[in-house]
């Protein structure tokens, strides 16, 4: 069975009717479960569980510590182009926005690895528009090629691609994947994804699970908050999470929460997702997933950050651009969105450690023998 029969086996199910029949009692036995089944995530995530944040938050840190420790893993974004065949509504890299767009050459590339390194970061997340031909692909493998001689950990967000191209890039040097189906919603997904690759609802469902084929260390996922129905895009990036764990033993999950910015377009988001919402669901997705990572990027405020930190956070991006070349400042290309945690590696080390936690820059060590 895979991710998508799970899917339909809810294409009849009255989520309204369920969440308005939900009791106290219901929710409070969700709660009190070690292992939640699908129904107790919903119950945790409905607004009628909202009135439980404070047991939440405590249960969601304790089982955060328990796995993880007082730790909070870094890593910095690198776009290297944002160039796009794609037509995503909410997305200011739209093949038909007339922005600037930039690639970098090997050389740029290469000056912003050096200005990254200097941080003392180990772990980049390496981003483009999903432009997908098979140059863009030797570029990719040149720019990864490149950068492993910086950095130990790469994790690549771009163009979903097959497995085999993936095994690929990870003989370069790539350990982790990000990719977010946006929507879990088929019939949305069509009318916001207008043109290009990414129109295909199933084969960018997949794309987790020829990552971790591939046989990557990491994979992350996630939808964009705003898109569809925030109760039902939580539960089924829920769902997609806990298929994935238990089904790929051998790879770490994470989730993240990223919600759609202003500068995106001009896009008005359907269905915003307040900062209440956001720690509801971020400590649900801990308790009904135990041991996934969960990322907080700097979409998120400052304060926001520092105050959620705690709550089940495992991974943060610290110093983050999203303009090709920013960190270098070779071009002033437009950014994909707006950053709202401007803080450097210092500055979120600090706060990090301010709250007695400890901010990790490396957390593995490659197999003996495995060339690093
Ligand atoms: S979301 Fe990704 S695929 Fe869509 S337009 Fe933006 S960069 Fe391109």
């Amino acid at each position: 069975m895979g991710f998508y029969d799970i899917i339909e086996k809810y294409k009849a199910f009255d989520f309204e009717n369920y969440c308005n029949s939900i009791k106290n009692e219901d929710i409070i036995n969700s709660l009190n479960k070690t292992k939640l089944n699908d129904m107790d995530f919903l119950n945790i995530i409905s607004n009628k569980a909202e009135k439980y944040i404070e047991i939440m938050a405590k249960k969601s840190m304790d089982i955060t510590r328990q796995y993880f420790g007082r730790t909070i893993s870094l890593y910095t974004p690198m776009y290297i182009s944002n160039y796009c065949t794609n037509r995503c509504i909410y997305c200011g890299f739209n093949k038909d926005n007339k922005i600037k767009r930039a690639k970098l050459t090997l050389e740029e590339i290469e000056k912003e690895a050096i200005e990254i390194a200097k941080t003392g970061l180990k772990h980049l997340l390496v981003l483009t528009g999903e432009a997908d031909t098979e140059k863009d692909f030797i570029y990719l493998k040149d720019s990864i090629k490149l950068l492993s001689n910086y950095f130990p950990s790469i994790s690549i967000e771009v163009f979903p691609m097959d497995t085999d191209k993936y095994i690929e890039l990870k003989k370069l040097g790539v350990d982790g994947l990000t990719v977010y189906q946006e929507t879990y919603n088929k019939e949305l997904y069509e009318k916001v994804h207008l043109a290009g690759k990414k129109r295909d609802y199933h084969y960018r469902l997949d794309t987790p699970e020829r990552g971790a084929i591939a046989g990557f260390r990491q994979v992350s996922i996630g939808t964009l908050f705003g898109l569809g129905e925030t109760i039902k895009e939580a539960f089924f990036s829920g769902l997609h999470l806990r298929y994935l764990m238990d089904n790929y033993l051998d790879t770490e999950f994470s989730i993240s929460l990223p919600r759609i910015n202003d500068a995106e377009g001009g896009f008005k988001p359907n269905d915003p997702m307040r900062d209440k919402k956001f720690v509801q669901i971020m400590t649900a997705y801990r308790i009904f997933a135990n041991r996934a990572g969960i990322n907080i990027s700097t979409r998120e405020k400052q304060e926001f950050r520092d105050n959620i930190m705690k709550l089940g956070v495992t991974k943060m991006s610290a110093d983050s651009k999203t303009d090709v070349g920013g960190h270098t400042k070779v071009d002033n290309s437009t950014k994909q969105f707006e950053i709202s945690d401007n803080r450097n590696v210092e500055e979120m080390v600090h706060s990090i450690e301010s709250q007695n936690y400890q901010a990790i820059y490396k957390d593995w060590i490659w197999e003996s023998g495995e060339i690093r």
